[in-house]
C-alpha cells in the first residue's frame, strides 16, 4: 500500500459520509425552491444539514451559515461581499504575508476596485505579532482576514487576540478555517469572528462544497447574482448531495475530533523527531503552536521537487508547499515571509496526516528518508565539498 502524506491538499470522503451521500443524486432529488413534495423534503434537509454545520462551530443559530461552493467562494464572499457592503465606512484591508492563494489574489483585485490593502508580516515560526497589526489600522479600515492557521507550515495565530482587537476597532474580522478544522476545534462564541471560512473535503467531505459563517447582523453584498438562495447571500441552487455529505462529515468530526487529534499529534511528533534526526535538517513552522496533523521540514543542499519525486518511487506521496501553488516554480511565499533564503525555501517537505495515517506510514518514512536525501545529497551540486567528504567517510 502506497503512503499517503498529502491530507492538506486532498482528502479522501469518509465512507459514512458517502453512503449518506448517494438517496440525494436519485431518490432524493428534490430542490429546496419547490413547492411540491420533493421541494418540502429537500427544505427539511438543507435546514437540518445546516444545523449540523452551525453545531461544528458552536455557532448560536442555523441563519447564521450559508452554503457555498467551497473554500474559494467562501473567501471570495466574505472578503469582497463585505468590501463591498462597508465601503462606505471605508476602504481598508488588512490580511496577513501568509494567506491561502485565493485570499492573496482577492487582496489583489480589491487592490485593482480602487480598495488598499496591508499585509501584515509574521516572526520566523509564522506567528503574527499583535502590534504591528494593531498599527497597520487607520480609522478607514473595514475587514482584518487572518487564517486560523497556515496551510503550509500549520502555524496557529492568536485568533482571539486578533478577533478582540478588530472588535475594539470596530472592524469585521474573517477568518479562513479551513487548514485547522480537521485537528482543532472551532468554537465561534469563544472567539467572536464575524465571519469564517469552513471547506467539505477538509473534514472527509466532498470537494466542490463549503460555507460561510456569519455573525449576527453581519450582512455581505453577494458575489453570485441569481434567484436569491441563502438568503440572497449565494444564489444558485442548492448542492444538495454535497451539503449532506458536508453535515455528516461535521458530524462525524464534531464526535471523533477530540481522540483523532490526539492520535495525530502522538504520529506528529513521532515524526518530527525521527526526521530531525537527519543532519542539517530543520522544522518549518512554530514547533508547538501547530496544528496535530501538519509538519513542514527543510534539508540544506535539496530541492523540495526532487526529493517529492524520490519518495514517490519509495511509494511516499508528498508535497512541497500548498497543491494551489504547486504548478508555479516560485518558492513558497510564506516560508520567504518566515524569513527563509529562496534556496531554504526551495528544499522544504510538507508531510500532513490524516485519518487513515497510521503508525507503519510513519515509520515507513522516517526509514526511507535518511537514504534518499544521502542520495540527493551525493548529486546536488549544492552540497559543499567538506560536507560530502563526512557523507563518504560516513559511509565506509
Ligand atoms: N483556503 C485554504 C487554507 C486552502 O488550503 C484551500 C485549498 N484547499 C482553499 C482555501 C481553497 O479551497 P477550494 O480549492 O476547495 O476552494
Amino acid at each position: 500500500m502506497t503512503t499517503y502524506l498529502d491530507y492538506q491538499s486532498a482528502k479522501p470522503v469518509d465512507e459514512r459520509v458517502l453512503k449518506e451521500m448517494l438517496p440525494y443524486f436519485n431518490e432524493k432529488f428534490g430542490n429546496p425552491s419547490s413547492l411540491h413534495l420533493y421541494g418540502y423534503n429537500a427544505t427539511n434537509t438543507l435546514e437540518e444539514a445546516r444545523k449540523k454545520i452551525a453545531d461544528f462551530i458552536n455557532a448560536p443559530s442555523p441563519d447564521n451559515i450559508i452554503f457555498t461552493s467551497g473554500a474559494t467562494e467562501s473567501n471570495n464572499l466574505a472578503i469582497i461581499g463585505a468590501a463591498m457592503r462597508r465601503k462606505n465606512q471605508g476602504n481598508h484591508i488588512i490580511i496577513s504575508e501568509i494567506e491561502h492563494i485565493s485570499i492573496h489574489n482577492i487582496g489583489k483585485y480589491l487592490e485593482r476596485q480602487g480598495f488598499k490593502v496591508s499585509r501584515v508580516g509574521v516572526d520566523r515560526f509564522g506567528r503574527i505579532n499583535l502590534n504591528k497589526l494593531e498599527r497597520l489600522i487607520t480609522d478607514q479600515t473595514i475587514i482584518i482576514s487572518i487564517s486560523i492557521a497556515s496551510n503550509e507550515i500549520g502555524t496557529l495565530q492568536p485568533v482571539k487576540e486578533i478577533a478582540e482587537i478588530a472588535q475594539k476597532h470596530k472592524i469585521w474580522f474573517h477568518s479562513d478555517a479551513v487548514a485547522s478544522q480537521c485537528s482543532v476545534p472551532i468554537d465561534v462564541q469563544d472567539v467572536p469572528y464575524d465571519l469564517l471560512t469552513l471547506s467539505s473535503n477538509e473534514i472527509y467531505g466532498p470537494r466542490g462544497v463549503g460555507a460561510l459563517y456569519l455573525k449576527k447582523g453581519v450582512r455581505v453584498n453577494p458575489v453570485l447574482i441569481g434567484g436569491g438562495q441563502e438568503r440572497g447571500m449565494r444564489s444558485g441552487s442548492e448542492n444538495m448531495p454535497g451539503i449532506v455529505g458536508f453535515a455528516k462529515a461535521a458530524e462525524i468530526m464534531k464526535a471523533e475530533m477530540s481522540e483523532e487529534s490526539a492520535r495525530l499529534k502522538e504520529l506528529r511528533d513521532k515524526l518530527i523527531q525521527g526526521i530531525l534526526t537527519i543532519p542539517k535538517s530543520y522544522l518549518n513552522g512554530h514547533p508547538e503552536e501547530r496544528t496535530p496533523h501538519n509538519t513542514n521540514f527543510r534539508f540544506d543542499y535539496i530541492e523540495g521537487e526532487s526529493l517529492l519525486l524520490a519518495l514517490r518511487d519509495e511509494d511516499i506521496q508528498v508535497a512541497t508547499g500548498s497543491a494551489c501553488s504547486s504548478k508555479t516554480l516560485e518558492p513558497s511565499h510564506t516560508l520567504i515571509s518566515c524569513g527563509l533564503l529562496h534556496e531554504e525555501a526551495h528544499g522544504s517537505l510538507l508531510l500532513t496526516l490524516g485519518r487513515f495515517t497510521e503508525e507503519k506510514d510513519i515509520d515507513k518514512i522516517i526509514e526511507a528518508l535518511p537514504g534518499v536525501i544521502k542520495r540527493l545529497r551525493k548529486l546536488s551540486p549544492l552540497t559543499p565539498a567538506k560536507f560530502l567528504e563526512q557523507i563518504k567517510e560516513e559511509e565506509k
